[in-house]
C-alpha cells in the first residue's frame, strides 16, 4: 500500500490567494458589476521594459541559428548573468561574491521553499509574524512545523511585528535553529534597520543558527541607509543565505528568473557535531540533481535589466509604483485609516476598525466597493486586525478604488 505524506494534511486545503480568488469569484456571480478591482494580490501589471524585450527577441533568435542554439544551460545559470548580477547588484555595495556563490533560478518562490531540504528535518525554526506563508508550508510539508492549531504551527516561533514593537521583531529567548527574515517585508511593507538587521545576524553567529532572508523587494527600497543584502552586515557571509527576484524588480513574475546567494562560508553542523558541512556544496548538490536551469531566455532577459538602458526603465517601472504606494498610504490616510509600510516597499499594511477582523474587513470592502484587498489573518495570527493593499496596478484603477473607498467610508 502506497503512503501519502502525511504531513501535508495538516496544511489548509488552499493557498492564501487560491482561497480570496475562490471568494472573489463567488463576488461576481452575484455582481457583475462594477468591475473588481484587486488591490490585493502581489502581481505586476506594467509591461516588460523595452530592453528586456529586445534581449528576449534576440535570445528567440540565438535558437533558431546552429552557432548560437542553447540547449540545457549550467544548472547554476549562465557565467553572462551570474557576472551581472555580482557587478551590480554587490560589488558596489562593497560585497565580493564568487560566481559559484551564485545560483541562478526560475523565481525566489521555489528556493525559498526548497532550501529547508539541506538541513535536518528535526532544526527548529523561526518566522517573522506575520509572513510570506511559502516559508512556513514548506517547512510543514516535511514536518519540521508541527501541527496547526488556533492558527498557529505549534513547532514554529514566531517573532510578533505588530503596532507595539513597530513591526520591528524581537530576539528569540529561546535557541532557534533556522530563521526566515523578510526585508522590505512581504506583508507589512515595513523594513529593518542595519542595526537591527545586525542583531539577528549576531544572534545567528552566537547560537550557531542560519538566517533564510528574502530580499526579493529589496530594488524598492528608496532610503539609502536601510540595508538591501544582508552581506552588508559583518559576519552574515557565515550564517546568511540570501534570495532574490526579478519578479518584482523587472515584472518577471511570467518571465521567472532569480537568484540565490550561498557562501561557502555558510556550514552547518552533522548530528554528532564532528563536521562541519558546507551548504554550498549541499545547495549545489541538490540542484544539479532536482533542477536543470531557468530558461536561456530568461537569463537573457534577466542579464538586460543591468544594461544602462535596462537599469533606467526598471527604475521607471519602479517608480511608478512606488507613487501608486504614496498615493494609497496618502488617501487611506485621509481616510481615517492607520497605515503603515509602503515607503520603501510595494505594499501597506493598514488596521482594520477597532473590532473589525481581517476576513471580515476583506468581506465588507469586497460587497461594498468590489475592491480587494488581502486579509492580514492570513500571513499569520500577528496579521489579525490589518489588511494588506499593494501597490502594484495601474493609476487609474486604483484612483478608481480610491474613489469608492471614499464613498464607503463616509457611510460608516
Ligand atoms: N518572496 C516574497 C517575499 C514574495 O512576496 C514573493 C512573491 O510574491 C516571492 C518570494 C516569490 O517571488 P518569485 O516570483 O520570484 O517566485
Amino acid at each position: 500500500m502506497a503512503l501519502v505524506n502525511e504531513h501535508f494534511l495538516k496544511l489548509a486545503d488552499n493557498y492564501l490567494f487560491a482561497d480570496i480568488a475562490k471568494k472573489v469569484r463567488a463576488f461576481k456571480v452575484t455582481h457583475p458589476s462594477p468591475s473588481v478591482i484587486s488591490l490585493g494580490i502581489g502581481d505586476v501589471t506594467r509591461p516588460l521594459c523595452p530592453a528586456v524585450i529586445e534581449a528576449m527577441h534576440k535570445a528567440v533568435d540565438d535558437q533558431t541559428d546552429i552557432s548560437r542554439f542553447h540547449g540545457y544551460g549550467p544548472e547554476q545559470g549562465y557565467d553572462f548573468l551570474r557576472e551581472a548580477i555580482i557587478r551590480n547588484d554587490y560589488l558596489p555595495r562593497g560585497i565580493h561574491l564568487d560566481m559559484d556563490e551564485v545560483f541562478v533560478n526560475d523565481g525566489a518562490k521555489s528556493d525559498t521553499g526548497n532550501i529547508q531540504e539541506i538541513v535536518r528535518w528535526d532544526n527548529s525554526i523561526g518566522v517573522t509574524d506575520p509572513i510570506y506563508p511559502v516559508y512556513i508550508d514548506s517547512n510543514a510539508m516535511i514536518g519540521r512545523a508541527g501541527t496547526f492549531q488556533d492558527g498557529r504551527w505549534s513547532s514554529v516561533t514566531y517573532f510578533p511585528c505588530n503596532e507595539e514593537n513597530n513591526f520591528t521583531p524581537q530576539l528569540p529567548e529561546h535557541r532557534v535553529d533556522m530563521i526566515y527574515l523578510c526585508y522590505p517585508n512581504n506583508p507589512t511593507g515595513t523594513v529593518l534597520s542595519k542595526n537591527e538587521l545586525r542583531r539577528w545576524v549576531d544572534y545567528a553567529l552566537n547560537n550557531d543558527a542560519l538566517i533564510f532572508f528574502d530580499s526579493a523587494y529589496e530594488a524598492f527600497i528608496k532610503d539609502p541607509s536601510f540595508p538591501r543584502s544582508i552581506y552588508q552586515i559583518k559576519g552574515a557571509r557565515k550564517c546568511a543565505i540570501e534570495f532574490r527576484s526579478f519578479s518584482k524588480t523587472a515584472g518577471f513574475t511570467g518571465i521567472r528568473c532569480g537568484y540565490t546567494v550561498v557562501p561557502k562560508e555558510v556550514s552547518a553542523s552533522t548530528l554528532d557535531g564532528k563536521e562541519r558541512v558546507s551548504l554550498n556544496q549541499l545547495w549545489r548538490r541538490r540542484q544539479t540533481t532536482k533542477f536543470n536551469g531557468a530558461s536561456y531566455i530568461s537569463q537573457r532577459a534577466a542579464e538586460a535589466t543591468y544594461s544602462p538602458e535596462g537599469k533606467e526603465q526598471v527604475r521607471e517601472t519602479i517608480h511608478y509604483y512606488m507613487d501608486n504606494a504614496a498615493f494609497l498610504r496618502s488617501a487611506m490616510t485621509d481616510m481615517g485609516f492607520k497605515v503603515y509600510g509602503g515607503e520603501n516597499a510595494p505594499y501597506l499594511w493598514m488596521k482594520t476598525p477597532a473590532g473589525v477582523g481581517s476576513w471580515q474587513f476583506f468581506q465588507q470592502m469586497l460587497y461594498a466597493t468590489a475592491v480587494v484587498c488581502t486579509p492580514g489573518a492570513g500571513f499569520g495570527p500577528s496579521g489579525e486586525g490589518y489588511i494588506r493593499l499593494t501597490a502594484f496596478g495601474e493609476r487609474e484603477l486604483q484612483q478608481t478604488a480610491v474613489e469608492r473607498l471614499r464613498q464607503w467610508t463616509k457611510g460608516l
